[in-house]
This record gives structure tokens, sequence and C-alpha cells, in this order.
């Protein structure tokens, strides 16, 4: 068996611009925050991790500089000297040490499965059990907050055969004018597209039930999170013929398994960081299976390195039935890559180098990384 310690952790904080502001009901985003860490390994492999949120602090606890200062202070030095090649010890023993902090957990065992796969000469599917597939459609997100501006990105991405499942962000207007925005969008784009609707829990229970019967009548497939609560999803689940879809309330492995006991959901968006890590994120997928909950693979609007680490784990699910929503990166203006993922006919093609197979482009990432904030932990 290969060994190999941990022998320092650097974080950094990279500010990207995106290409629009990105409208959903808790905030608007001007711009994305990677936390960036990388893992230096006693036998010269270096393995590089992924935290991000959506818009700051609004959508969840943890936000990038709480993770860099969780990694910084009380994750990072519990991991120097131990063990780089026993991962699953390794987050457990963290896990003592740290309450929740998914975000911050998922990055770091990001960045130990990079450090392995490259170690082992595999990608990071195959440490996790092998991929069953190698490409994964990808939805795309209209949230300009304009119907006419999203009917026209919606029919460029149809005609690069970029996307042809689009998600709305509803929930901060008037239910009739959200209804209206669906509505309209479907009909413009027929039996050509998808049209599915994210509510980030915008909805009381009541204004869920009216709104989810005329969404259904709009031609809209799926409704994600349209309420907060488990109990409200569990009552409102199977009413209409649309699937409802829990995404902020499926916090790991446990509440997955409270969200499957009262059948409040027929669909789960799984989040590596959400999770609480790509091995979490696994066992809500067996969860779901068990129970006989459908997949969709979700995103925070991550950048580069989430999104692949993502894409692996989503790559060697047995059921990924509702596709999955990886275009984070398509969202920023900046290429932080040496080489760019391949984003072709509706797809995102799961990459087959060792490790999460990508490469940071350095300069890039040092031109957008905000400065004074680099630390190093040895
Ligand atoms: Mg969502």
């Amino acid at each position: 068996m290969t060994t190999a310690t941990i022998e320092r952790i650097e974080t950094r904080l990279v500010d990207l611009p995106t290409i629009r502001p990105h409208k959903l009901s808790v905030a608007t985003m001007y711009g994305q925050t990677l936390m960036l860490v990388k893992v230096y390994c006693s036998d010269g492999v270096v393995g590089i991790g992924e935290g991000t949120t959506i818009a700051g602090m609004a959508y969840g606890p943890e936000s990038p500089e709480s993770m860099k200062l969780a990694i910084d202070l009380y994750l990072g030095p519990a991991l120097i000297g131990k063990d780089a090649t026993r991962i699953q010890l390794l987050m457990e023993r963290v896990g003592k040490l740290v309450k929740v902090n998914h975000f911050s957990k998922c990055a770091l065992e990001t960045a130990l499965l990079d450090a392995h796969g490259k170690r082992l000469g595999v990608p990071v599917s195959e440490l996790l059990g092998g991929r069953r597939r190698d490409r994964l459609p990808v939805a795309w997100t209209l949230a300009s907050g304009d119907t006419a501006k999203d009917i026209a990105e919606a029919e460029h991405m149809l005609d690069v055969r970029r996307h042809k499942i689009f998600k709305l962000k509803i929930g901060a207007k008037e239910i009739g004018t959200d209804i209206r925005h669906v509505a309209e969008i479907k009909k413009a784009l027929g039996d050509r597209a998808a049209v599915r609707v994210d509510v980030n829990m915008a909805w009381s229970e009541t204004q869920a039930a009216s709104a989810i019967a005329a969404l259904a009548d709009a031609g809209c497939e799926l409704v994600e999170q349209p309420v907060a609560s488990a109990a409200a999803m569990a009552r409102l689940t199977r009413r209409f013929p649309v699937a409802l879809m829990a995404d902020e309330i499926l916090q790991g492995p446990e509440s997955a398994f409270d969200i499957a006991k009262v059948g409040g959901a027929d669909v789960f968006a799984i989040k590596i960081e959400q999770s609480g890590g790509l091995f979490a994120a696994q066992r809500v997928a067996a969860i779901a299976d068990a129970a006989g909950i459908e997949l969709y693979g979700g995103t925070m609007l991550e950048g580069a390195v989430s999104t692949i680490a993502s894409a692996h784990l989503f790559s060697s699910f047995a059921n990924l039935q509702w596709g999955t929503e990886l275009f984070g990166p398509l969202l920023l203006t900046e290429e932080i890559l040496t080489r760019p993922l391949d984003y072709s006919d509706f797809e995102l093609t799961v990459p087959t180098g060792p490790g999460l197979g990508i490469e940071l482009d350095e300069a890039r990432v040092k031109r957008f990384t905000r400065d004074g904030l680099t630390k190093v932990t040895r």
C-alpha cells in the first residue's frame, strides 16, 4: 500500500465575475467566490479542492470566508502529518473535531481524493466505485429576471446545442407574475426543451398548492423546494402531475433518511458540498435508491474543481433520472483551467485523467486571488 503524509495545506479566495446578474429568490449574484484548497503530500502529489456557496451567506450558513477560516484554523492543522491515503478515516477524524461545516469538509475531501487518484493513476470516479457513464446531461438556469431575455437565452442554448433542460428561478415575485413567466417560456420553447422551476423555499404551503397546479398546467415538469419543511413537501407530493424535488432541506445522509421516511420528495437534488463531501453524497444517493426517490445532480454554482468532483460522483450513480445542473463554470467569465471542460451536445464530459483530471491555470488563479489572504498551514 502506498503511503504519503500531508505536509501542508494552502487556501485562497478567488473572486470571479459572472456573465450576467443571476437572480434567485434569496439574492442577486454579480460574481462568485471560490475557496480553493491545495493539499501537498510527502510523495510530491498535490490535490485540489473547492468550497463555493450561493450568494455569500444568503443561501446557507457557510461563506467562502468562513470555509477558509475553518480549514486554516481547525480542519487543516488536524490533518498535517497524517496519512493522506486514508481519506475516509481522515474525514471521520475531522468530523469529530469540527461539527457540520459541510462545505469546508467537502473541499478538503475533494483535494484528498484528487491527490489519491493522481497517486494511483486513476480518475476520482474509480475511487468512488467506478463510473457508469462518461457524459452527463446538463440543465441551464434562466435567471436574468426578464422573460424575453430568458427566452432569447434559451433559444441560443438550443441553437448551440449546449442545454435543452431549463430551470427557472422563481419565488421572489408575486405568484401570478411568476406563473406567467414560466408559461410564456414553456410556450416559446414547446417540446424542444424541458422547463423546471426552483422556488428556493419562498412559498407557504397554501401558496405552493395553488401555484404548483398552475405550473403543471403551464407544462412545468419539476418543482424544486417550493416550501421549507419536509412535512409540507410530503403533503404536496403527488397531489399534482409534476415531480417535487428536495434541495435546501437535504443536508446529508441523516436528513435524507428523515425526508425519505415521510415521503417528502419525488426527487433529491444531490450536492456534494451540502451533503458534507463525496462519500456523504454517495450515502444520500443510496438512501434515495432504497426509498424509490429519483436523483438529480445539483450544483452550488461551483467553479470547475467542485463541478468536476461532482461529475465524477454522479457518473458513478446507478440512477440519475433527472440529469444534472453542473453548469457553474459556464456562469463565470474567466477560465481558470489550462484546458476548458468539454460541454457539447447538451452534455458535460467526465474527465478520464488521474484524480479530478483537470489542471488549474495558476497564473489566472493568482490574478483573481483576493490579496493578502492566501494562507499556508504546515
Ligand atoms: Mg435549488
